[in-house]
Formats: C-alpha cells, sequence, structure tokens
C-alpha cells in the first residue's frame, strides 16, 4: 500500500452520471484483480475523507483508471478533476478475486450497475487464463449500462447476457434471473461466481448460489472512512459458524472487500445497507 499524489491524466463522462478517471502515479504499483483505492482531490477538505473506488483497469504500472457513478460530494469533488489536477491517493487496497481453477469449472461473473468497475480486470484475468466465463451484465438502463463500462466488457468477446431494469438494452429482467436460468438449464458443476452491484442484487446471488451450490464471491461496497482498518467504520456481520454461530463483524477494507458469499449474514446486514 501507497500514500501518495498522483496526477489526473483525463475524467472523461462515459454516459451521464458517470465517469473514468485516469491517473498517473509516481512510483510503479502492483495491483490484482479486485483491489481498491481511496481517492479525493489534493488537499479537499470538503469532504475531508478520501473515497473508495475499485482500480478498474491499469494501464501500466504507473497508469491506473477509475469508473464511477457521481452519487454525492466524494464523487462530485473527484467529477471535478481536470488533467494535471493532483489526487491524493491510498492503493491498491483490499485482497483480490481469488480465481478457482483446479475443479475444472468456469466463471459466472454478475455485474450490477457500477459493481462492473470491479469485475472488469477480473474478466481480463479470467479470459487469459483461458477459464470459461460467462458474463451477466446488469444495469438500469441503456445509458447506464455504457456508464458502467459495456463497451470494455463487450471488447473481451466473452458469452454475455446484458440486462436493463427498463428494457432499453438486452433483456428486461434483472441481472439475477439470468443467473438462476444459466444454473438450473446448465448446471456449470464446480464453477464460481464473481458478483458486485447493489446489496439488493448481492444478496440474491448469495441465495441462488446456496440453492445451486456454487461457490460464490462477492465484492461489498460498504460506506467507508479510512480504507486501511483503522475506523472500523466499514464493518459488516458475518457468520462465525459452529452450532452457537452468534455472529461477528469483519472490515470490508482490510478483510475483504472480497468475501464468501455463504460468509456474509445477509438479513442483519440489510438493515444498514
Ligand atoms: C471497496 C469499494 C469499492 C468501490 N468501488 C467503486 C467504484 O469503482 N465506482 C463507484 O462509482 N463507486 C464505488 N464504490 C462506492 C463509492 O465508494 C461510493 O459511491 C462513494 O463513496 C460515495 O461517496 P459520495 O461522497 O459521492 O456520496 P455520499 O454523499 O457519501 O453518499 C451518496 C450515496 O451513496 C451511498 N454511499 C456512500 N458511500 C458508499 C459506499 N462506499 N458504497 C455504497 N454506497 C455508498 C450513501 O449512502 C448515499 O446514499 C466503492 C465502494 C467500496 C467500499
Amino acid at each position: 500500500m501507497i500514500e501518495t499524489i498522483a496526477t489526473a491524466e483525463s475524467n472523461r463522462e462515459l454516459a451521464p452520471g458517470y465517469r473514468m478517471l485516469t491517473i498517473n502515479l509516481i512510483e510503479d504499483v502492483r495491483v490484482n484483480p479486485g483491489q481498491f483505492a481511496m481517492l479525493k482531490p489534493r488537499g479537499s477538505l470538503e469532504p475531508l475523507l478520501r473515497r473508495a473506488l475499485a482500480i478498474y483497469r491499469v494501464e501500466g504500472p504507473q497508469r491506473l483508471s477509475f469508473l464511477y457513478q457521481v452519487l454525492g460530494r466524494g464523487t462530485t469533488a473527484l467529477a471535478q478533476l481536470r488533467e494535471k489536477d493532483e489526487v491524493e491517493a491510498l492503493l491498491p487496497l483490499g485482497n483480490s478475486w481469488s480465481i478457482e481453477t483446479s475443479g475444472g469449472g468456469g466463471a459466472i461473473v454478475v455485474a450490477g450497475g457500477i459493481g462492473s468497475a470491479s469485475l472488469l480486470m477480473l474478466c481480463e484475468e479470467l479470459k487469459r487464463l483461458r477459464v470459461d466465463t460467462k458474463l451477466l451484465f446488469g444495469a438500469a438502463t441503456e445509458r447506464a449500462a455504457a456508464g458502467c463500462g459495456l463497451e470494455d466488457f463487450r471488447a473481451l468477446d466473452l458469452p454475455s447476457i446484458v440486462t436493463t431494469d427498463d428494457g432499453s438494452l438486452g433483456d428486461k429482467e434483472l441481472v439475477t434471473a439470468p443467473l438462476e436460468r444459466e444454473l438450473r438449464e446448465h448446471g456449470h458443476k464446480g464453477s464460481t461466481i464473481y458478483a458486485c452491484g447493489p446489496w439488493p442484487m448481492m444478496r440474491r446471488v448469495a441465495e441462488i448460489a446456496a440453492q445451486f451450490k456454487t461457490r460464490c464471491l462477492v465484492s461489498l461496497e460498504a460506506p467507508m472512512g479510512c480504507g486501511f482498518g483503522v475506523c472500523v467504520g466499514c464493518v459488516v456481520a458475518v457468520n462465525t459458524g459452529g452450532p452457537l454461530d452468534y455472529g461477528s463483524y469483519k472490515r470490508v477494507c482490510t478483510d475483504g472487500s472480497i468475501f464468501p458469499s455463504e460468509a456474509i449474514r445477509w438479513e442483519v446486514n440489510a438493515m444498514t445497507h
């Protein structure tokens, strides 16, 4: 992990409310798929805290891209960055997607909305490793799909299904519907599901994975203060196992952001997420 000042190279709008920020670092970093960064414009006091963004793409050892949705104060401040502006960056953070190839099973990648940002590098790696991969890509609308990087995923040429909530692109259904069909109709024995998206989506993905006894990893997006385990602002309720399972808590920043789906106490976390 390094704490550094980076320089913005570009900060393009991909669709209304969705942007791609590319930054240059002054030292090399090694990033694994699924890791994230904490970012804010240099010297910004409003907001004070950096915001968590998945590392979308590594374009070189010192050049990284981030795909983000402009939601509130932090992402609005990031949206103001212009070429050559300085960015306070803490990275790379968190664990990474663990790709299971030993069982001979394939991969089903479920991207919901801006959760896609955590999954592009994973898809690139699955393709490089020649893992049989199916991509399920869901967004609210055709515009949102463009904002969530659909073209970059399409460029990988993986078998894929696109869904939108309003039917403006692909099938009009939730992205969990084709996941259920895939497992029901094709079995996908020994496969792993990799998912990132809104909490209700991931909860449903976890239920489907449990129903079909399929290994499932989820990357959680929890409001986060520090990014390195000190503030404990991002904790989520997890199962501890055993007959007297009262549960416990894990930090999304340092214990995650990627967890086995069965480790998460979805019903408890639903009260806050
Ligand atoms: C590990 C990780 C990786 C992430 N990667 C990306 C990414 O690649 N692209 C992207 O667009 N977003 C990503 N997020 C979510 C992003 O951090 C939040 O959208 C951002 O912090 C919102 O800050 P804000 O100041 O703009 O909004 P705020 O004013 O803080 O909040 C606006 C709304 O977003 C909700 N919110 C705030 N923080 C988070 C959060 N961390 N996760 C989910 N909802 C939140 C609030 O409840 C509120 O409804 C990631 C979050 C985590 C934890």
